[in-house]
């Protein structure tokens, strides 16, 4: 997945242009900039590549749902629907504007159930945030028709799947709104950055202001904007945006080696008896990022990324266990520790996470096991890796 393994002259020559001006900032500086727009340039061709109205540049992927959240209107006592299996970003960014996360089962997609996005559906429910985990999407179809009905936004996480598609669309923009993260383990990368898509003119107008302390953006003159809401500052710099120019222009070239070293992969150990995959749900592209298959039981998974790592084959995840993915490890958010005083509404309405029954997402993430596919392997080194993996896991599953 990570574009910084391929860090290149081209990503080098757009920070060199910026360096050369000296203008690090995204706003203003109009004289000496010498025509220097990398922020503007990359939310132009974030906006066509994804085949949408607008795209709002910020300063990482946490903050782009934050301002995605905010710029629909979300605040203190809304309640936010978000998966089990996710990033911590998700429940953070969801906190972070006072509103509250309702989280919810995961399926054999590894991403949200829709079935249990209906049944968690109260009159505080405002968004549905589906998190196209490992690469693969949720089932959007399923899940815009659920929204359509409650009158609900679909706010797609698609910090993972950067490329990959549904029904023909570039995730992220087949919801009122989609999030990227461009930091540096990501598909495409600024070193920090994220940015949110959407072709709603008011959401994107609202993400402008308020990811600028809510300046308004008319005029020359900075200091003479207007303000009219409250905002914040998530700006990303023009020499993380300056990265991303030259990184979005090779995210295609990416995706086919990914989609290469993960077919090898997957055709290596797919006929190994015991072995299933992720749904990809019908319609959908992945973006191939990681390679995600179920073992027969969470025992025998567990077994399989202990062999694995043991016999050598690196970065391959057992989320089930893992620190910032799971809703298990988050006695953060469980326990509600902060810092501060918490908004009273999230205090008053965060359900008892502590007493949730979220067998069903155990059952399917007990199983899995995730693969990241690197760009960087040499079609030797791919090819070395299938052999010791499907070594390894028939001796596991024998
Ligand atoms: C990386 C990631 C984020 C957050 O992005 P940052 O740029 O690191 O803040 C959010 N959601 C998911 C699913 C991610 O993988």
């Amino acid at each position: 997945m990570p574009g910084f393994e391929l860090f290149g002259e081209s990503e080098k020559g757009q920070v060199q242009q910026v360096l050369d001006t000296g203008v690090l900032m995204r706003y203003g500086f109009d004289g000496i900039r010498n025509g220097q727009w990398k922020a503007l340039e990359l939310e132009k061709a974030l906006a066509e590549r994804m085949q949408v109205k607008h795209a709002q540049l910020v300063s990482s992927g946490t903050a782009a749902l934050t301002v995605a959240l905010a710029s629909a209107g979300i605040g203190a006592g809304d309640e936010v629907i978000m998966p089990t299996f996710t990033f911590v970003a998700s429940f953070e960014s969801i906190l972070a504007i006072g509103a509250v996360p309702i989280l919810v089962d995961v399926d054999d997609t590894l991403t949200l159930d829709p079935a249990a996005v209906e049944k968690a559906i109260t009159k505080r429910t405002k968004v549905v945030m589906p998190v196209h985990m490992c690469g693969s999407m949720a089932d959007l179809n399923a899940l815009k028709a659920i929204c359509a009905k409650h009158s609900l936004l679909l706010l797609e996480d698609a910090c993972q799947a950067i490329g990959g598609s549904y029904e023909g669309k570039p995730l992220g923009s087949y919801g009122d709104l989609g999030c990227f993260s461009f930091d540096y383990v990501k598909t495409i990368t600024c070193g920090e950055g994220g940015a949110i898509i959407t072709n709603n003119d008011d959401f994107k107008m609202n993400a402008d202001h308020y990811s600028d302390h809510g300046h308004d953006h008319i005029g020359t003159n900075r200091g003479a904007e207007g303000h009219p809401f409250l905002g914040y500052n998530f700006r990303i710099s023009e020499l993380n945006a300056a990265v991303g120019c030259a990184q979005i222009q090779r995210l295609d070239e990416f995706l086919t080696i990914q989609e290469k070293h993960y077919t090898y992969l997957k055709t290596a150990i797919a006929s190994i008896d015991g072995i299933t995959f992720r749904r990809i749900p019908n319609g959908g592209v992945e973006n191939y990022s990681f390679m995600s298959f179920f073992l027969p039981s969470t025992e025998i998974a567990k077994k399989a990324h202990t062999a694995l790592s043991e016999a050598g084959v690196d970065a391959c995840f057992y989320w089930f266990d893992n620190n910032w993915h799971y809703y298990k490890k988050w006695e953060h958010l469980t326990n509600a520790t902060s810092l501060g005083k918490l908004p009273q509404e999230v205090l008053n309405q965060l359900p008892d996470y502590s007493k949730a029954n979220f067998s069903k997402s155990d059952a399917w993430v007990g199983r899995t096991i995730s693969c990241l596919i690197k760009l960087s392997w040499t079609e030797e080194q791919v090819k070395e890796r299938a052999e010791t993996m499907s070594a390894v896991l028939k001796r596991v599953l024998e």
